[in-house]
């Protein structure tokens, strides 16, 4: 039995006040009838406002302004606060009186690294050229599948390794809604063993304690990024006062990382049940789950299988909360993610307090990346030496690569952390292409830093990149080389790197809002101001909020310190 939520979180959700009376223009009774038809019995509250905002953008193609009003209206809620989250969100297209609504179909190509090396750009502008009917096509950020560059998205359906004939039949024929993942159902991982150490876990068959210090003696670390040791973190939670939420990150918005996504298309109950076995050591009330929207097939396989735990759940359960991002990379941030879970803008909170102490609806809450909990399982059961004893070059533990670029065989990669970049190119991706030599790689995503083949041979993982000016963040890898026919300038990539960070940038603090903005231009230049470039990074790492900005001058830093031939032309 699923036990209620004890949470009430129209209380907790403090910063908005309940209007009896709409401040600001009155709904059009039209458009407030078809707001509440969509909305149907759903709880007017205002931590669902990006859900509710949804329905409205799912069924229009768009958020036109008298719906805004009447949202706000039927949430009471400030139109300006509806208007505030509604303009926030790439995905969410408000259109304003008298203007016309965008075309029937969207089609976004990606424009980030691995895609704009694999024709992002011809590809867009074959597009364009086609100019077809009651379509447009947009560039946008990575939508997390870099390993099949380039991708197009034709409404919600992605297509990989995709050309201008492939997008314009999916656009002809109407096939805009993504395809049903291939993953092991509810029953199928039952069948297999699955639940069973969760029901050992609630049945006091195992205890709290004893599930943390394996967890500890396992060496699992946050694998969203940040590395933080999953155990000690089980701990902290706990020990805060009760009640305690949960708040699961699958926004997965680094440019170059996609494992989320392949585990989670494949064995999503491993994931479920790693997070339940969490929110039980921790002692959680209720489990949010925050979701990138890019991720529509993913979505509708874990409302599917999320509904057929609940029907026949192994044993008592918190409510498992499934929240739609709306396209932002920063809300990959975790006290964005919570802020965004709340139905805000998705902009980093200050800390302390950390989100352990004060997080989701102002309760300390255990946050998580998709990975870290995928694991839980299979370290119970194998023991916490099955992870710890993999590693190489004295590093301990396995890391999930997402490596894209130019490799042969590219894809998520299962490898001892510590690999270096050059044995995991070799030995787990098939080299490189034929007449390639390597010139360059990304260990960390947009945001670790660019190395060049000189430093191929250093242990991948937390901590090691560091006196190098880099990171490994999530393991998003991405392979630069040179030819007979190329090179993959390392400059070309940070202008890249830089563009996407000054359009994903909250804007909540000025270091990071005009520093990105500031950089990319100066770097647009074949001539860098290098002397400039660095105070501003100073600046940028020295007093922005949040990673995206302290990181963002990473790429560029980079670029000068191990490229400078770049620069010389
Ligand atoms: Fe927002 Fe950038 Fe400041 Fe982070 S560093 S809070 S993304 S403006």
């Amino acid at each position: 039995m699923t036990r209620p939520a004890v949470v009430d979180t129209s209380r907790l959700s403090a910063r908005r006040g309940s209007r009896s009376t709409p401040k600001g223009r009155v709904a059009d009774p039209a458009a407030l009838a078809e707001v509440r038809a969509l909305l149907g019995d759903a709880p007017r509250r205002a931590d669902l406002l990006i859900e509710h905002l949804h329905r409205i953008q799912d069924a229009h193609g768009c958020l036109p302004a008298p719906h805004l009003v009447a949202l706000a209206q039927e949430l009471k809620l400030a139109t300006t606060e509806v208007y505030e989250v509604a303009t926030f969100y790439h995905h969410f297209d408000v259109v304003k009186e008298g203007e016309a609504r965008p075309p029937a179909v969207t089609v976004r190509v990606c424009e980030t690294l691995s895609c704009r090396m694999a024709g992002a750009p011809a590809l867009l502008s074959a597009l364009e050229r086609l100019d077809l009917k009651d379509v447009r096509v947009v560039g946008v950020p990575c939508v997390g599948r870099c390993d099949r560059a380039p991708v197009a998205v034709v409404g919600r359906n992605p297509i990989d390794r995709a050309t201008a004939d492939a997008v314009a039949s999916a656009v002809r024929e109407r096939r805009t809604d993504a395809l049903p993942a291939q993953a092991i159902d509810y029953a199928a991982y039952r069948r297999d063993g699955g639940y069973r150490t969760l029901a050992d876990c609630v049945s006091g068959r195992r205890t709290a304690d004893s599930t943390i210090a394996e967890l500890e003696s396992s060496s699992l670390r946050g694998l969203g990024g940040a590395g933080f040791p999953a155990g000690r973190k089980w701990k902290i939670v706990r020990a805060e006062p009760a009640p305690r939420l949960m708040a699961v990150n699958i926004d997965e918005g680094e440019p170059g990382t996609f494992k989320d996504r392949h585990y989670l298309e494949r064995d999503p109950h491993r994931f479920l049940e790693g997070m339940l076995i969490a929110a039980w050591a921790v002692g959680v009330d209720a489990i949010y789950v925050y979701l990138r929207d890019e991720y529509a097939a993913c979505r509708a396989l874990l409302e599917r299988e999320i509904a057929a735990l609940v029907r026949d759940p192994p044993c008592a359960m918190p409510p498992i909360h499934l929240r739609r991002g709306a396209g932002a990379y920063i809300c990959g941030e975790e006290s964005a993610m919570i802020e965004s879970i709340e139905g805000k803008r998705g902009m980093p909170r200050l800390r302390p307090p950390y989100v352990a102490q004060v997080g989701l609806f102002g309760r300390p809450t255990l946050e998580h990346n998709f990975e870290t909990l995928y694991w839980v399982r299979d370290i119970l059961e194998r023991g916490p030496q099955w992870f710890a004893s993999n590693g190489r070059h004295g590093r301990k533990g396995l890391r999930s690569f997402s490596v894209s670029g130019r490799v042969r065989e590219p894809g998520v990669k299962l490898a001892p952390a510590g690999i270096t970049l050059r044995e995991l190119v070799d030995e787990y991706c098939g080299g490189l292409p034929e007449g390639h030599e390597l010139y360059a790689y990304l260990p960390g995503g947009a945001s670790g830093g660019i190395l060049p083949a000189s430093m191929a041979d250093i242990p991948l993982d937390f901590d090691t990149l560091q006196p190098h000016g880099c990171f490994i963040g999530s393991a998003a890898v991405m392979v630069l080389t040179k030819s007979a026919h190329h090179v993959d300038r390392a400059m070309d990539a940070a202008r890249n790197l830089m563009r996407f960070f000054e359009d994903e940038s909250c804007g909540q603090c000025t270091p990071c809002r005009a520093g990105t903005a500031k950089t990319r231009a100066l770097i647009e230049s074949e001539q860098w101001d290098t002397a400039l470039l660095a105070e501003l990074s100073q600046v940028m790492r020295d007093a922005s909020i949040c990673g995206l900005g302290q990181a963002a001058p990473n790429p560029v830093d980079c670029v000068v310190r191990y490229f400078p031939h770049e620069l010389e032309r």
